[in-house]
């Protein structure tokens, strides 16, 4: 086989694929195109400068390493960068529809009911001006860029929102998606990008809503029959920003509308920015067609803050809330709550206000009293290899059996079974439990949830399993 820029970067992709975590992987590697070999030089396109920037500050290791191991110890590396918002350009994004003519629009709409004549009171978010609509962005200045600290575990999300605060519409991440676990900064990140459009870009709308609240106005706006001044109104607007759209699953007409609103503003150079619990490849009940949008931009997980950034993030909530407090009692709060940044400051919080009240030291002794009352209250989470344990108990076979490859029927139920209660009792995304049950991949997984949700619709004896699991594996 001759060896071609496609062969050699195929070879690369292979090593990094080995060396680096998955989601980096798809992240920063898929999407790089081979494009160009000659001698020692391989050239790769990459969407963006930022990502250009984001590969030479963080893997130019793993790429030297690769790209050597293939070409030589002379090997070199070409980024070619792909020319940014391809849709900006057709049409700035700066460019925005006078308020007159929205008035004009609405007073077209002759099937308005009477006491809803003013057009400009029938949006949500319309404060009525003299002479300009203005549209108020419901952000809160108060989550900011500056008070969200940096650490390895936000790191890629925080850049990659301040690379679309500098440019709104103008990257490649479009939309920005930002996923992960409750507490994690989800809310306050999304807020710091518009927070910092609003400051940088005066003159744009920006706007903050919940995927409950946009629901909400939806379906209000098919009630009182003015659908079309809801789908106006949000198509005004230049950045917006919907979160927790997981909120969105199973509500296809919401998901219909929001798939308009989406495409008008995406094809305008209009940014958009989403939250979620869940990265797209596991979000149930969401169409097809809006998953795919979903990842058409960048999709940045805020993952779980290690010790030091979670001492930093309690130091400074203390320093601006002009509290002094022991080193050794910080670090234990942030030593016993790992998994929720809400409930981090939480702790603090009442750690202080517990002394204030009663008039005690702030102590180790108290510190513990407290962070156990946190740390009780959080649910344990059974893990994977523990559901795998008793669903083969229950079903008398070995763990390596139920992970086996075999298509015999009642090793295939176990391990859905296994599958299903992994997806329900865990956080883990079905990517990840597929790799841990018998090496499945994401789809595998899903298809197992839908049939045991299936079966035991259907079938009594597989309905007595899950009954008898659920109660063995409650905690
Ligand atoms: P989510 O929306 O993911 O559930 P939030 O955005 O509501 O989480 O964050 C929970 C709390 O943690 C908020 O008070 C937020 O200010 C704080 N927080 C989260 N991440 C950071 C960070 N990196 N630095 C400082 N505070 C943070
Ligand atoms: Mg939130």
């Amino acid at each position: 086989m001759s060896i071609t820029a496609q062969s050699v970067w195929n070879n690369c992709l292979n090593f990094i694929q080995d060396n680096i975590q998955p989601q980096a992987y798809k992240t920063w590697f898929e999407p790089i195109v081979a494009v160009k070999l000659s001698d020692n030089a391989l050239s790769v396109q990459v969407p963006s400068k930022f990502f250009y920037e984001w590969l030479e500050e963080h893997y130019v290791k793993i790429l030297k390493v690769a790209l050597r191991k293939e070409l030589g110890e002379n090997a070199k590396l070409v980024y070619i960068i792909k020319m940014e918002n391809t849709y900006g350009n057709k049409q700035p994004f700066t460019e925005r529809i006078p308020s007159s003519n929205r008035s004009a629009v609405k007073s077209q709409d002759i099937d308005v009911p009477l006491n809803n004549k003013n057009p400009q009171l029938r949006n949500p978010f319309v404060i009525p001006g003299i002479r300009n609509v203005k549209i108020d962005s419901q952000l809160n200045p108060n989550y900011n860029f500056e008070n969200f600290l940096e650490g390895d575990s936000n790191r890629l999300a925080r850049s990659a929102g301040l690379a679309v605060s500098a440019k709104p519409g103008g990257t490649s991440f479009n939309p920005l998606l930002i996923f992960g676990g409750v507490g994690l900064g989800k809310t306050h990140l999304a807020h710091a990008i518009g927070v910092d459009i609003k400051d940088k870009y005066p003159e744009k709308t920006v706007l903050y809503i919940s995927a409950e609240k946009f629901t909400q106005q939806y379906i209000d706006s098919v009630k009182k029959n003015n659908r079309n001044d809801f789908i106006h109104f949000y198509q005004l607007i230049d950045v917006l920003v919907i979160d927790d759209v997981q909120f969105l699953s199973g509500k296809s007409g919401t998901q219909d509308v929001f798939f308009h609103i989406f495409n008008h503003l995406h094809q305008n150079g209009k940014q958009v920015i989403l939250t979620s619990d869940k990265a797209p490849v596991d979000m149930q009940d969401i169409e097809q067609r809006l998953l795919s949008r979903f990842k058409w931009g960048l999709s940045a997980e805020l993952q779980t803050p290690d010790f030091e950034t979670r001492v930093s993030i309690l130091k400074n909530k203390l320093y601006r809330d002009g509290v002094e407090m022991p080193d050794d009692i910080i670090e234990y709060v942030a030593k016993h709550i790992k998994s929720n940044i809400r409930e981090l400051e939480g702790a603090i919080i009442s750690l202080i206000a517990q002394s204030s009240f009663n008039k005690k030291e702030i102590n180790i002794e108290l510190a513990k009293q407290v962070v156990e009352k946190f740390v009780k209250n959080t649910k344990r989470e059974v893990s994977i290899d523990y559901i795998q344990k008793i669903v083969s108990d229950y079903f008398q076979m070995d763990v390596d059996t139920l992970q086996s490859k075999t298509r015999k029927r009642h090793i295939v139920q176990a391990r859905q079974l296994a599958m299903f209660f992994a997806k329900k009792l865990t956080k883990a995304s079905l990517a990840s439990i597929g790799s841990q049950i018998g090496k499945r991949d994401h789809a595998t997984v899903l298809h197992a949830c839908k049939t045991v949700d299936n079966l035991s619709a259907t079938d009594k004896q597989f309905k007595k399993y899950v009954e008898d699991l659920t109660k063995k594996l409650s905690v």
